[in-house]
């Protein structure tokens, strides 16, 4: 099974603190690497987590509030110095190529690489990113400024050839392929062996969403139903409920009755107030509705 996590490298909100850093994560999936929203010194908190950056090829940006973008031409210019030639994909609300270029004109920064912005207004009904393994979709959230989710899903493997089938038929390797793709396994005699006496079936398919910063609202529980699991953000506590409606931001209460809602796996809290050096009340709150609920911890790794 091939390693799927996400790395938690900001989990505060928009005023910054000696604790925590505006948000960006980065998800796993193999060799790649995917980088979720890019705040001030998303590239300290790489370097300092030692995540590397050479397999980023694909930037994903929530929406334009500088708390979830204004480390990306820090980062993009740092990737210039490293030598990089690989061209980079940046998923983002049309106005941040506007952001970028006006930035390295400004400069007279010439990457030595190749930007390609793809404008998340505009893609519909496919997926943002698809290899061999994975998909990668994004939704609408409902903030004071258009906002997506992203939602990664790994695609149903191969099936498993069962060891007393290759020990007692010793297939060709192209054999073995067809039978992994689900097709029967015809003997030189012309008999028939169906794929499910000789195949298990593969390990379920993982999936993970990351929902910052939103309102409640259960438009998006279609998007996030049943994932693996759920990062949502968590700006403000249950006495803080209607400065959460206001300022179109969750309580942990309202991100747990999603995740309960969407029967994720497992919920985790991010986006947090400057106001909470500790956390805990937030958690309780949460897990009154939703009991397999943990605080993000920036730095850590968490399997999806
Ligand atoms: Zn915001």
């Amino acid at each position: 099974m091939n390693p799927f996590y996400v790395i938690i490298l900001g989990n505060g909100s928009a005023v910054p603190t000696s604790f925590q850093n505006p948000t960006s994560q980065l998800v796993a999936y193999g060799k790649k690497r995917f980088l979720i929203d890019c705040g001030e010194g998303t590239q300290i908190q790489m370097i300092k987590y030692k995540t590397g950056h050479s397999n980023i090829n694909n930037i994903f940006i929530s929406h334009l509030h500088g708390d979830h973008f204004f480390g990306l031409i820090g980062l993009l210019n740092t990737f210039h110095l490293y030598g990089r030639k690989t061209a980079l994909n940046i998923y983002a609300p049309r106005e941040l190529k506007k952001v970028i270029e006006i930035q390295l004109e400004a400069s007279k920064s010439n990457l030595n690489y190749t930007l390609f912005f793809h404008f998340l207004e505009e893609i519909k009904n496919r997926p943002l990113y698809e290899d061999n393994h994975i998909s990668i979709e994004h939704f609408s959230l409902k903030h004071r400024i258009p906002t997506y989710g992203f939602v990664f899903r790994e695609k149903i493997g191969q099936r498993k050839l069962m060891k007393s089938f290759v020990e007692e038929y010793n297939p060709s390797v192209e054999k073995m392929y067809a039978v992994k793709e689900g097709l029967d396994y015809e003997l030189e005699d012309g008999r028939i062996i169906p794929n499910a006496e000789i195949t298990l079936d593969p390990p379920p398919p993982r999936s993970y969403a990351f929902c910052s910063d939103t309102a409640y609202t259960e438009e998006i529980l279609p998007f996030i139903k049943n994932v693996d699991l759920l990062y949502h953000e968590s700006t403000f506590d249950n006495s803080q409920e209607n400065m959460a409606a206001d300022k179109f931001h969750s309580t942990a209460a309202q991100a747990a009755t999603i995740a309960q809602k969407a029967t994720v796996k497992k919920l985790l809290l991010g986006h947090f107030s400057a106001r909470f050096k500790e956390k805990n009340h937030l958690l309780q709150e949460a897990k009154a509705v939703f009991s397999n609920t943990e605080l993000s911890v920036e730095g850590r790794s968490y399997d999806i």
